[in-house]
Parts: structure tokens; C-alpha cells; sequence
């Protein structure tokens, strides 16, 4: 029996993943799971341990990269209104992993509530946000995390309290294969205030990043003291392209995908400009994109 025969409700076998991402580029995965209820997310887990499948969460695919050829995997999207809840209790949100940032973030502000208003403007679900430590200069989400709840392989769902969890910049120990619900903890403020805060955010992000109707994620983490897409420009590599993929002329550290790109040409770019900084400034990139 293989895995849609034992979930045909909820299971695609091959499926594109490419209209799941936002560079809209990747293969197919063997397996396409949306689980519908906490329970029934656990029954998969379980097989997919019995049959030996990997499994890979998915959240809204704007940290990640899908390789073009097939992906031997269940890879798992929880869009079910049991992983997507919001709920404000006091100081405290509880947000489902599935759940959008940007809906988090808007029923932060709506409740007065202060911490999470500099990452408007930031795209992901709260599960690939928290997994990713998501932020900038302004801020990360990981000040406000106080609980995450997660699943592990066995389907055993367990809470990691905030002083057992270890954040870096755009990165966390969370190994778990899922992280089912996150609790964050806020500080009253006046609603005003927190929208003036927020608009400002708003502002200088969209001037940093690349247009928005370009399909373009972020290559590498900035290292300590200084930008990424500094040290990039500084080794003479600003709009570099190797296929259709080229480094953005608005900042060096994305990537924008032409039409016809394949993740082949990005992989391909960014160990060239890795490799290319190393040679001219000494510094060795971090990876900030995921890759399947
Ligand atoms: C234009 C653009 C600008 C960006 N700017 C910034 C920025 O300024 N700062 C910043 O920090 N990031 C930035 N990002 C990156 C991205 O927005 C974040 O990393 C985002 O939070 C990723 O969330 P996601 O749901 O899309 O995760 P995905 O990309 O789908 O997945 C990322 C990782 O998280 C894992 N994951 C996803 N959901 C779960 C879950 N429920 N349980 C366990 N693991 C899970 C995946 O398996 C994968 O390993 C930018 C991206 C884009 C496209």
C-alpha cells in the first residue's frame, strides 16, 4: 500500500511544487500532503516512518529553493483551519504553523499589542518564520517567541519553552519536523503608536527589497558587522547571471528569476558569487535559502 492509497483524501502523488514557491521554480514531489486535523497529521508522520519516506514541511515557500528534479519525499503544507488559528489571550498570541505572518502580525497591532509590527512587509507562514528566525536590523520574531509546539517523527507533540530554544540570525535549533503552533508574548502599547512604527517599517523595507512583482529571494545571511549584499558588490559581482537567474540591481544579495529560470541556474550562481566573495574579499558566505 503506498502512501495516497492509505490517504487518498488528503494525498497528490506527483505533484509540481513550483506554483507552492515564490520563485515558482522546482520539480515534482512523490507525495503532496494537507493534512486536515492535528490527528490525522500524525497518522502520516507515522507511516511515512514505517515506509521509510522523508518528509518535508512547506510553508509559503519564500525561503526556499525546489532543485527541478523530482523530490522522493512527503513533503507536508498545513492549510487547514486546524494549523492556521490566531488567537489573542491577553499579552499572549497563539498562532498556528500554518498560519500567515502578516495575519499574526495584523492581529498584534488590531489588539494593541507591541513586537511583531517591524516585520510587516515580511511574507512566509508563522512555522517557516519562526523555523527561519525571521527580521533584520529592526528586529527578529525570536524576541517575542515564548512557547513553540511541535511534532516529532514518532507523532509525540511536545512544547520547547523559550529558554531551551536557541535563535541566530535567520535560523534556529528547531529540528523537529514540525512546529504546530507558536506562542508569542507582547507588550501593551498604544495602538497608534504601533502603527507609526509599523508604517515606517513598511517603507524602508519595500525600498530595500527588489520590486515586488519580481519573483527574487535572498542568497545569504549577512555576516557579522556587515551586508551581504555589500561584500558582493565590493568583489565586482553586482548583476552577475548565469541563465535566467541574475543578482537584483536593487540588492545584490537576491536573486531574481527570469522566465525560463531553473533552479539549476541559481544553484549555479550562488556558488559562483560564493565562491567569487571568498576569493576577493576573504569572507565566506552563509547559506540563507533552503534547498530541497
Ligand atoms: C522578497 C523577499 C524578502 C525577504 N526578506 C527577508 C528579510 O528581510 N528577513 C528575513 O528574515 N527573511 C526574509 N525573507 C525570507 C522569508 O520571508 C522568511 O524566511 C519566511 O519566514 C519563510 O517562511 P515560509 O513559510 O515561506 O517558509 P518556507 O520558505 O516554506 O520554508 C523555510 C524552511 O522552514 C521550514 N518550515 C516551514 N514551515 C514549517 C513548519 N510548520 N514546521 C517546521 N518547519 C517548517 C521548511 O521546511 C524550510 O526548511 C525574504 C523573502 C523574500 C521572498
Amino acid at each position: 500500500m503506498s502512501l495516497a492509497q492509505r490517504f487518498p483524501e488528503i494525498v497528490r502523488c506527483r505533484e509540481p511544487l513550483a506554483p507552492y514557491t515564490h520563485l515558482r521554480i522546482g520539480g515534482v514531489a512523490d507525495y503532496f500532503v494537507q493534512p486536515r486535523s492535528v490527528d490525522e497529521l500524525r497518522d502520516v508522520l507515522l507511516a511515512c516512518r514505517q515506509w521509510h519516506i522523508p518528509i518535508r514541511m512547506l510553508g509559503g515557500g519564500y525561503n526556499l529553493l525546489v532543485r527541478d528534479d523530482p523530490i522522493a519525499a512527503a513533503v507536508i503544507r498545513l492549510t487547514a483551519p486546524a494549523f492556521t488559528t490566531v488567537q489573542v489571550q491577553g499579552k499572549q498570541i497563539r498562532a498556528g504553523g500554518g498560519g500567515s505572518l502578516w495575519q499574526l502580525i495584523a492581529a498584534s497591532v488590531r489588539a494593541g499589542l507591541a513586537g511583531l509590527e517591524t516585520l510587516v512587509g515580511l511574507r512566509g507562514t508563522v512555522g517557516g518564520s519562526v523555523r527561519c528566525n525571521v527580521g533584520d536590523r529592526t528586529g527578529e520574531i525570536a524576541t517575542v517567541v515564548r512557547e513553540v509546539t511541535v511534532m516529532t517523527e514518532d507523532g509525540t507533540i511536545h512544547q520547547r519553552q523559550r529558554g531551551d530554544l536557541r535563535f541566530a540570525e535567520h535560523s534556529s535549533d528547531i529540528d523537529e519536523p514540525v512546529i504546530l503552533s507558536v506562542l508569542f508574548e507582547l507588550e501593551t502599547e498604544q495602538p497608534t503608536t504601533i502603527l507609526q512604527r509599523m508604517r515606517k517599517a513598511w517603507i524602508v523595507r519595500k525600498a530595500q527589497e527588489p520590486w515586488t512583482f519580481q519573483a527574487a529571494v535572498r542568497l545569504f545571511r549577512n555576516p557579522p558587522g556587515t551586508q551581504a549584499s555589500t561584500l558582493i558588490d565590493r568583489a565586482g559581482l553586482a548583476k552577475t547571471r548565469v541563465g535566467c537567474a541574475e543578482l537584483s540591481e536593487r540588492n545584490s544579495n537576491y536573486v531574481v528569476a527570469h522566465p525560463g529560470t531553473t533552479a539549476a541556474d541559481i544553484l549555479k550562481l550562488l556558488e559562483l558569487v560564493r565562491s567569487q566573495v571568498k576569493a576577493r574579499t576573504g569572507v565566506w558566505l552563509e547559506q540563507e535559502l533552503h534547498v530541497w
